[in-house]
C-alpha cells in the first residue's frame, strides 16, 4: 500500500554520512508533515526573485558567461549555491506550472521531493535555502512513501543532486530535447569587430534563447533524425515530386573535401550517424549578431542578423542559422551540411522541416506573442511587423507527411 512505509534517515554529525533506517508498519499512523509548495510569482524578498533579461536590463548581465548560461535540454536550471542554497533559473519565454524538484543524496538511492513549485514565471530566477539545512523534515518519495531526514548543516558541491519533473506540456517538450549544447552570449565578437558584429540586448537574447530551444527540439525530432540519416532518400523523393529521377547535385551528405568534376567525398552510414549526434552534443555555442554583409559561424560562434532573431525564426526562416551552426559543428562550404548549393543540403532540408513543425504546432514555442519582440522598437535597429507564419503547399514535408508525424 502507498503511504504506509515511513523511512527515517539519520544524519550522523554534520557530515554527509547517513544512517538510514527504513521501517514498514502495517497501518502506520504516521502523518507526514511536508513543506508547503511554492508560488514563484509571489516570493518574499529573502528569495531574491528576479526576472532575467528584462528589456531594460544592462546587456553586461547577459554577456556575463559565468552568470547566464544554460543547456538547451535543461531550460529549468537548478544550481547549488554555497553549502545550503540553490539558484533556480528558467530560461524560457513561457512559464511552467507544477514543477517538482527532486533531490538525491549519496548513500540513499531514492529521490525525494525537495521543492514543489505551483508556478515559475518566464525567465524567472530565485534563490532557495535547502530545507535539509534548516531542520528535520518529512519528504515525499517518488514512490509515494515518506522519508524523514534530520538536519544536515550543509553540502559540499555535488553532494546533493537535483532533478526536475513536471507534467506541464511545455516541460514535456523540453524533456524530448536530446541536445545538451551549452548556450552563452559573448561580447568579444562585437568588441573586437564592431560592425561585422553588433551588440545584442536582452530583447534579442530572449528571442535567441527561444529560437535555440526550438531549433534543438527540431534537431532532436524523430522525423528529422530519419530524414537526416536517409538524406539520399529525401533527395530521391524531392526529385520525384518535381517529376524527374535526375538528382541535382550530390545524392547524399558529403564532407569537407573539395569536390572535383562532380565527384563528392560521400560520408558512410556510420559517419552520418556520428555527425547527427555531433549536432546534439554538449559543446558550447556563443549566439551572436552580425551587422555586415555576411553571417559567421565556426568554433563556438554561430551568428545571424537582427531580423532573423526578431521575426525570421517565427516564420521558420532558419536557413542562415542552420548554415552558421553547421560551421560551428565543423563543416565548410564544400560540404552540403553547410552549403545550400547544388540542389540544396541541410540548410534547405532543415528550413522545410522547421516550417512543417511550426505548421504542426510541434515546437516548444510557435506564438510570437510570447515575446512581442517586433514591438520593442527602442531596442531594435530595424523596423518589423508581427511575423505571420504560412506554409507553402510545396513544402516537402507537408507533401510527404500531409499533417502526420507530430512527435507524441
Ligand atoms: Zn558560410
Amino acid at each position: 500500500m502507498r503511504n504506509t512505509t515511513h523511512y527515517f534517515l539519520l544524519a550522523l554529525m554534520s557530515s554527509i554520512i547517513f544512517g538510514c533506517s527504513d521501517h514498514e508498519t502495517e497501518g502506520d499512523a504516521y502523518k507526514p508533515n511536508y513543506l508547503p509548495s511554492i508560488d514563484a510569482t509571489s516570493l518574499p524578498k529573502e528569495n531574491r526573485p528576479m526576472t532575467m533579461f528584462e528589456d531594460d536590463e544592462s546587456p553586461s548581465k547577459m554577456y556575463d558567461k559565468t552568470d547566464r548560461w544554460f543547456r538547451v535540454n535543461q531550460p529549468l536550471q537548478v544550481i547549488q549555491k554555497g553549502k545550503d542554497s540553490v539558484q533556480v533559473s528558467l530560461y524560457s519565454p513561457v512559464g511552467l506550472t507544477d514543477v517538482k524538484i527532486y533531490a538525491k543524496l549519496p548513500n540513499y538511492e531514492k529521490r525525494f521531493l525537495l521543492y514543489s513549485f505551483t508556478k515559475i514565471p518566464a525567465f524567472h530566477r530565485s534563490f532557495h535555502k535547502i530545507p535539509l539545512t534548516a531542520g528535520k523534515n518529512d519528504y515525499l518519495l517518488e514512490t509515494g512513501n515518506t522519508v524523514t531526514i534530520d538536519k544536515i548543516d550543509g553540502f559540499s558541491s555535488g553532494a546533493i543532486e537535483f532533478s526536475v519533473e513536471s507534467e506541464d506540456p511545455l516541460f514535456q517538450k523540453f524533456k524530448k530535447i536530446k541536445s545538451s549544447h551549452l548556450v552563452q552570449f559573448s561580447d568579444s565578437y562585437h568588441t573586437n569587430e564592431l560592425g561585422k558584429f553588433l551588440p545584442m540586448n536582452p530583447v534579442l537574447a530572449k528571442e535567441a534563447i527561444t529560437m535555440i530551444i526550438n531549433y534543438s527540439y527540431a534537431l532532436s525530432h524523430p522525423l528529422y533524425y530519419s530524414t537526416f540519416t536517409n538524406f539520399d532518400k529525401y533527395k530521391q523523393e524531392q526529385a520525384a515530386t518535381a517529376g524527374t529521377t535526375t538528382i541535382n547535385g550530390a545524392i547524399n551528405w558529403h564532407g569537407n573535401a573539395e569536390d572535383k568534376d562532380g565527384v563528392y567525398d560521400y560520408l558512410t552510414k556510420d559517419e552520418i550517424e556520428k555527425i547527427y549526434w555531433n549536432y546534439l552534443d554538449s559543446r558550447t555555442v556563443y549566439m551572436a549578431m552580425v551587422g555586415g554583409d555576411s553571417a559567421w559561424g565556426g568554433g563556438p560562434l554561430a551568428s545571424q542578423w537582427e531580423s532573423s532573431y526578431v521575426t525570421g525564426h517565427w516564420l521558420g526562416e532558419m536557413s542562415v542559422w542552420s548554415h552558421e551552426y553547421s560551421h560551428h559543428i565543423g563543416f565548410s562550404h564544400s560540404s552540403n551540411l553547410a552549403n545550400s548549393g547544388e540542389g540544396g543540403g541541410q540548410q534547405e532540408m532543415l528550413t522545410q522541416f522547421y516550417k512543417y513543425l511550426i505548421y504542426l504546432n510541434d515546437l516548444p514555442f510557435t506564438d510570437p506573442e510570447v515575446l512581442k519582440g517586433w514591438t520593442k522598437t527602442a531596442y531594435l535597429t530595424g523596423t518589423y511587423k508581427k511575423p505571420v507564419f504560412t506554409i507553402s503547399p510545396k513544402n516537402t514535408f507537408l507533401l510527404k507527411y500531409k499533417g502526420e508525424g507530430k512527435w507524441n
